[in-house]
């Protein structure tokens, strides 16, 4: 076997001729090589073996030896990663031992070998041991290193990122648009950026250590402590409305938002006021506050003028609908009534009768009292009427002191039984000198009936009546 580059075992000696017997052969056998130094040499020589990458584990120091204590001292100095120290010898009385023990070589292993009694394989196989303890020791070792030369990568890699991140706040802080002040727990500015110098008009060596509550009209400095104080107890404020005071005392209307600034460990280590300008969306705000308050004005008087518009129209109706003097419908309302009750009725198979009634020689009346009585009677005679018709009724004045009342459900023998009792009632009721009389014509609707001759044959009728002496009903033909 070709011996490693690692060499397992050293030994040293006083006289480079002895060699111990068989442990040539062990180390040949297992493929290691033997390096020697010679005790005379000193200790440079010592070190020169044992110090360096390839140094051996296991060192064997030569039966002989002289002072092997003193030896071992050297050897446990210059080279401490020595594993396994073998001192040949016999030591019969332990006296090598107890010295060994004395001088406390902690931390090797160390065994007396006596050259007559010990099998060189066993040292042999004992220093490979050695070699590979200590080979694993330094691949921990360089592993650790490893380990530390990765961690301190990271670590710089940290700071390195910090150091990035720093000066990205920093350019955020200085190029932001608001202004943005950092104070102290004594209120004191600590940080003044850009936005902050061109907002105020101040610039930073103005404003470092002062109180912060400069930046605010005198009226307005307990507020914005009070902010203050409150975020250094954790509290923050949002969108705060106040005002700001500029370098030449020129106000204008700002917006804060005032926040505690905590360390790593949540302590409160500052507080951080963000001031922004507002005047111009105050000025929006009050413009269109204004311009609301006038849309709403003019709404309230388009609601004023729909409603009258509304009342207007209502009385239009009316006035389109109703007869001014009697207050019954009128002339127009009656035809249309005409109509549909005709295609009820011709629908349902249902009666209907009309009946048309005109006051007897009311052109007297007027004469003898006058056009403003004429008028009152015609509205007694309206209020009679209604008075004596039922709700579906429509009673109508039909032009002049002539009357028309349409009877739905009502037969030609029942119609004339109403008008009956209107012809009694107005002679009754309209007080004057000489009673009041009306003439009716009774017509009730056919199957061959359109508007015009149902009212026609009802016409005839009331002036069948008139000729006939007037003051009573005549049926209309058929
Ligand atoms: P007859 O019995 O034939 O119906 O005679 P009359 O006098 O009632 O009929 P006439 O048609 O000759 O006269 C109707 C009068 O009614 C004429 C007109 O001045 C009057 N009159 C029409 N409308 C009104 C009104 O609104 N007010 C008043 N006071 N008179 C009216
Ligand atoms: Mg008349
Ligand atoms: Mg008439």
């Amino acid at each position: 076997m070709t011996p490693t580059a690692s060499i397992a075992l050293a030994l040293v000696q006083d006289a480079a001729d002895v060699l111990p017997k068989g442990l040539l052969g062990a180390l040949m056998d297992a493929g290691l090589e033997l390096h020697r130094a010679t005790r005379s040499e000193g200790l440079a020589e010592l070190e020169s073996l044992l110090v360096g990458g390839a140094a051996p584990a296991a060192v064997v120091l030569a039966e002989g030896l002289e002072q092997p204590l003193a030896v071992a001292q050297q050897v446990r100095l210059v080279a401490p990663l020595v594993q396994q120290l073998f001192v040949a010898g016999p030591d019969r009385r332990g006296q090598l031992q107890r010295d060994m023990m004395l001088t406390r070589l902690l931390g090797t292993n160390w065994t007396i070998v006596d050259p007559a009694m010990t099998r060189w394989d066993d040292v042999v196989r004992a220093a490979a041991r050695a070699t590979r303890q200590r080979s694993n020791l330094r691949t921990a070792l360089d592993r650790m290193n490893r380990h530390l030369a990765s961690r301190r990568d990271s670590v710089a890699e940290d700071v390195r990122r910090l150091t990035v991140s720093d000066r990205y706040l920093a350019s955020i802080l200085e190029h932001a648009g608001d202004a943005i002040v950092a104070v102290d727990e004594v209120d004191r500015i600590v940080t003044w950026n850009r936005g902050a110098a061109l907002l105020f008009g101040r610039g930073e060596a103005e404003v470092l250590e002062r109180p912060i509550d400069m930046l605010v009209p005198e009226e307005r400095r307990e507020e914005l402590l009070r902010l203050v104080h409150d975020a250094l107890v954790g509290r923050s404020t949002t969108r705060y409305e106040i005002v700001g005071c500029r370098v030449d005392d020129s106000s204008f209307d700002a917006e804060v938002t005032v926040a505690p600034v905590r360390d790593a460990a949540e302590e409160v280590q500052a507080v951080s006021v963000i001031v922004r300008d507002v005047t111009r969306r105050k000025r929006y705000e009050s413009s269109l506050h204004d311009a609301n308050v006038q849309l709403k004005r003019a709404l309230e008087s388009l609601e004023e003028k729909t409603s009258q518009l509304v009342e207007l129209n209502a009385k239009l109706q009316a006035l389109a609908t109703i007869d001014a003097l009697t207050g019954l419908k009128n002339r127009m309302v009656f035809q249309n009534s005409v109509t549909e009750m005709i295609a009820v009725a011709a629908r349902r198979g249902s009666p209907l009768s009309l009946l048309l009634l005109d006051i007897d020689h009311f052109k007297r009346i007027n004469d003898v009292l006058g056009h403003l009585e004429g008028d009152k009677v015609l509205q007694q005679v309206a209020s009679c009427l209604r008075q004596h018709t039922r709700q579906q009724d429509i009673v109508a004045r039909f032009g002049g002191e002539e009357f028309a009342i349409l009877l739905p459900d009502t037969s030609v023998a029942h119609a004339v039984r109403v008008a009956e009792t209107l012809r009694r009632a107005c002679n009754q009721s309209v007080d004057l000198a000489s009673p009041l009389t009306v003439s009716i014509g009774v017509a009730e609707y056919g199957p061959n009936d359109a508007d015009e001759s149902l009212i026609k044959r009802a016409d005839d009728a009331l002036y069948a009546s008139k000729r006939a002496g007037r003051d009573r009903v005549t049926i209309a033909s058929t």
